[in-house]
């Protein structure tokens, strides 16, 4: 069995994963994480402000919430609350949650299209570009023509224009935050609503690292 100084690392390692780089290969910082834990309780680590590349992939979000269900609300700040809270077993839970998302997820095979935020920012207000993501296509489209290629009845879009911003300054970190909080939304949505019809949502999802977002799906077919 490991002591102290190891498992506070995989604490800190949970911690850190959770609120710095949850993404769907976090789990590298994991693998050291003990099974079965003793010692003096971890310090509590407190994560950094939920900043943008903080938020954490909704596939991640819901299978964690899914597996620690009792103990939490379907929300990235339910789950990053619990992260800096949560007691050496419920850490270590979560740890095992983060372990088993990322080796299920490198088993299954996924599409993703990513672009960077500052394309949804404009410094004019003249410019009102359409976007348009189709996950049939495996692009992201922007233009004038950008939704309405995307119509054919293959085609599963997503009009992502909405996200759109201006702003005065072409690097804004600030507005790239918005647009993409908006996208989130919008992902958000786009699940709800195709569910809500019965449709498969192929597992859309979205995340941020660094100025790119990346939009990951399970393949069509
Ligand atoms: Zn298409």
């Amino acid at each position: 069995m490991r002591t102290g100084p190891v498992v506070e690392r995989g604490v800190r390692a949970a911690r850190s994963t959770l609120t710095s780089s949850a993404t769907p290969r976090a789990s590298a910082t994991l693998r050291s994480y003990p099974r079965s834990t003793s010692g003096s309780p971890p310090k509590t680590i407190r994560p950094r402000s939920v900043q943008l590349e903080c938020r954490l992939p909704i596939n991640l979000r819901e299978f964690i919430a899914e597996q620690l269900g009792a103990v939490l609300k379907d929300s990235d700040d339910a789950v990053l609350s619990l992260a800096e809270h949560a007691d050496e077993v419920t850490l270590s839970k979560l740890a095992r949650a983060i372990r088993r998302y990322s080796t299920r997820r490198a088993q299954q095979s996924w599409q993703d299209c990513s672009v960077r935020l500052s394309a949804f920012v404009s410094t004019t207000v003249a410019d009102d570009n359409p976007v348009a993501l189709c996950l049939a296509c495996s692009r992201i489209d922007f233009g004038r023509e950008a939704v309405a290629a995307h119509t054919a009845p293959g085609c599963v879009s997503l009009n992502l224009s909405e996200a759109r911003r201006l702003s005065r300054s072409p690097a804004d970190t600030a507005v790239e935050a918005e647009v993409a909080q908006h996208l989130r939304r919008l992902v958000e949505e786009f699940r709800r609503l195709r569910a809500a019809f019965g449709l498969p949502h192929f597992k859309l999802d979205c995340y941020v690292r660094g100025d790119l977002v990346t939009f990951a799906w399970r393949p069509l077919t």
